[in-house]
């Protein structure tokens, strides 16, 4: 029997993360409140700090899926960034990011958040 293909799998964004348990339930909330239409899920430790990865990820959520918003959510007290993991550096590294996929996805969304281990999202512009 063929292979029955569903080219109707569209949603509504991508949400990339940092893997770390510590966000789980903040970004379920989150996610609930903030995205109707369906979301496709990246948990790398990190987030944004694995830019290649990243964009690759979105590349397929784009071209699979047909995403208009690209959810990019860095953190507090990150490991993945060690020391070096400061509000500022996590600001400019998704701010970076941004700048490199509204090149490369001019139709996408791109929203950031640096994400408190108290559960509050700053939005980031
Ligand atoms: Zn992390």
């Amino acid at each position: 029997m063929p292979e029955t293909v569903s080219h109707k799998h569209e949603c509504q964004a991508i949400v990339v993360s940092c893997m770390d348990h510590r966000l789980r339930s903040f970004l379920r909330k989150w996610t609930i409140a903030n995205i109707s239409e369906g979301f496709d899920r990246v948990a790398i430790a990190g987030g944004v700090k694995n830019l290649p990865f990243v964009v690759e990820q979105i590349d397929l959520s784009v071209k699979l899926h047909n995403i208009k918003e690209a959810y990019l959510i860095n953190h507090g007290d990150c490991g993945a960034y060690g020391a070096e993991g400061t509000f500022e550096k996590n600001k400019e590294d998704l701010l970076f990011a941004k700048k490199i996929l509204q090149h490369k996805f001019p139709r996408l969304k791109i929203i950031l958040f640096y994400l408190k281990l108290n559960g509050e999202f700053v939005k980031i512009l």
